[in-house]
């Protein structure tokens, strides 16, 4: 066969093979000949190693290769140079001077997400930059905000204490407009979006090289001037004032509303793996590994195809070994409250004699003026009001990714980013089909569920009565209602979630939101409310002005 011809090659092309490959087979034993055959360990790494490195590079660059085999290729890098790390120690020769640069990284407070940046550190490592890597949560200061804010405030620290290096930004929560608009201005030196992993080699090297970097970082400056202009040109948007918003409300028929069998809450704990996984939508993972498509289609696309297919086994391999062995642990916990809208709040209360409140959710209205005929949404309005009946909200917490640290310590001790970030790819993909599990029973719990007969790909594009709509996202874009949820639930204590000083959830692997059962409720995006409505909110909400414009940042239509 073809893989055994390979094995018969000099040792320097076996080398090079499996990196291009990303085989590690025998890359131990290999690497051991290479370097008793070249005398010097740092022979081996100068020599086949990089030799296969400027290969994966120049692939990956011309869009020949794509993600997941960079970072196998990487996997096969680590584990040889881990091999002959205790030979250059030997010959005092181990590390110095020969990275092309040094890399720093770090994902802003705020934040616990880490799959994108280690792909970019494993990325850049393979093109011989030496990567350091501050981990997740980094931070320069007390104060709370959303990890977006945090980066406009990292780049004014980085300003103050005087830094001279180029600032990137990426991931899933930054923009081209964001960076130009809030982050760049406040950095004397280039400050440049990455739209993705692929880039990062691109943009580092042009930052470097005495020829490219002139024009590159004047090009970016010129770009971001125009966003800038862009941005501010005024009239975009008109708001309308709150009081004409909620004049603007839809209205409902409030005549049949179903009562959920029980209130209060309910834990599933632990919730078997393999119940989980047919629920697991898959397309979100191979946008993770940035191979474009929508699973099973993306197996028919030529060259992503093959790739994906690959990608999806070795998916299936871990994923069943995880099952299998119980490597990762799910939880839920879920409930109903009597709820009323009172406004745009929605009350919640101890039982359904509905004298004591229990808690208020606060959202949020939509403020854009729209054509005739349609409403302006805030999530309250899919709950009934007090004189109009009894109604109630659900609301719900679940992780799939408690006792995830072990594996991936396990992995990364043996060199393997790639099932490192593939297990925390599970972790979010278990988490996000538990949700929609748990939320298939919540249905059955409010009664209309029970009758529904839904295939996977009905669920998967949300083909129900009802909708979940998670806090940070664009119906419900205030973090902060996140506290009231767990509080309710006691998500530490029933699901092992626990919520940090700013938000973010732990495990990372971990969904929340509400739950509303009206068959007109609908996902939709607050967008940008006006100074009026963050006002009115503040005094709802019992906070202070300044916090709250802190949280609803991306959503103000002025500048506080
Ligand atoms: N099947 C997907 C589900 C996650 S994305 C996956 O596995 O990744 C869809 C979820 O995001 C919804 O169920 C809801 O919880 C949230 N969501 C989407 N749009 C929203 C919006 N406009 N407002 C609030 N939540 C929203």
């Amino acid at each position: 066969t073809v893989e055994e011809d390979w094995r018969k090659a000099s040792v320097e092309e076996r080398l090079t093979h499996a990196l291009v490959k990303g085989i590690v087979d025998h890359i131990e034993a290999d690497t051991e000949e290479a370097r008793l055959k070249l005398g010097r360990p740092l022979a081996v790494i100068e020599g086949p190693l990089m030799a296969g490195m400027n290969v994966v590079g120049d692939l990956f660059g011309s869009g020949k290769m794509f993600l997941p085999q960079v970072v196998k290729s990487a996997r096969v890098m680590k584990k040889a140079v881990a091999h002959l790390l205790p030979y250059m120690e030997a010959e005092k020769l181990a590390s110095g001077g020969q990275a092309q640069a040094k890399i720093l990284m770090a994902t802003v407070k705020g934040d616990v997400h880490d799959i994108g940046k280690n792909i970019v550190g494993v990325v850049l490592g393979c093109n011989n930059y030496e990567v350091v890597d501050l981990g997740v949560m980094v931070k320069c200061r007390k104060n709370q905000t959303p990890s977006i804010d945090e980066m406009v405030h990292v780049a004014r620290e980085l300003e103050r204490e005087d830094f001279k290096v180029p600032l990137l930004i990426g991931g899933a929560t930054t923009s081209r407009i964001h960076t130009a608009v809030k982050i760049a201005p406040g950095y004397g030196q280039p400050v440049i979006h990455v739209a993705d992993a692929s880039r990062a080699v691109g943009v580092v090297g042009s930052l470097k090289s005495a020829t490219l970097r002139k024009e590159f970082v004047e090009t970016n400056r010129r770009d971001q001037e125009k966003a800038r202009v862009a941005h501010q040109q005024p009239g975009t948007q008109k708001l309308l004032s709150l009081e004409e918003a909620r004049g603007r409300k839809p209205v409902f028929d409030w005549t049949d509303i179903p009562r959920p069998s029980f209130t209060g809450v309910r834990t599933w704990s632990p919730v078997a793996l393999d119940e989980i996984v047919p629920y697991i939508d898959w397309t979100p993972f191979f946008h993770v590994w940035e191979l474009r498509g929508t699973y099973p289609r993306i197996f028919d696309l030529e060259e992503v195809g093959e790739r994906a297919r690959e990608l999806f086994n070795d998916a299936q391999t871990l994923l069943k070994k995880i099952v299998n062995e119980k490597l990762l642990t799910a939880r839920a916990v879920y409930g109903f409250f009597p709820a009323n809208s009172a406004g745009d709040d929605i009350e919640l209360y101890a039982d359904n004699s509905r004298k004591s409140e229990l808690a208020t959710i606060h959202t949020l209205r939509q403020q854009i003026s729209k054509p005739q005929g349609e409403s302006n949404l805030a999530l309250a309005d899919f709950i009934a009001p007090r004189d109009a009946g009894k109604d109630f909200l659900g609301m719900f917490a679940v992780t799939a990714g408690l006792n995830i640290e072990s594996l991936v310590e396990r992995f990364e001790r043996e060199h393997d980013d790639y099932n490192a970030i593939m297990t925390k790819a599970l972790a979010d993909r278990l988490a996000e089909a538990l949700a929609e599990l748990l939320h298939k029973r919540a249905r059955g719990d409010w009664g209309f569920g029970e009758a529904e007969s839904l295939t996977a790909d009905d669920l998967l594009h949300e083909r129900y009565r009802g909708i979940r709509p998670a806090p940070g996202y664009p119906a419900l874009p205030d973090h902060t209602e996140k506290q009231t949820i767990f509080n309710l639930l006691d998500a530490e204590r029933n699901a092992g979630v626990r919520l940090t000083e700013t938000m973010a959830m732990i495990p990372a692997a971990s969904v929340s939101g509400l739950y509303f059962g009206h068959p007109e409720s609908r996902y939709f995006a607050v967008g940008k409310i006006a100074r009026d409505q963050v006002c009115d909110y503040q005094q709802r909400k019992g906070l202070d002005l300044q916090s709250v414009e802190r949280w609803l940042g991306p959503n103000l239509n002025y500048t506080p």
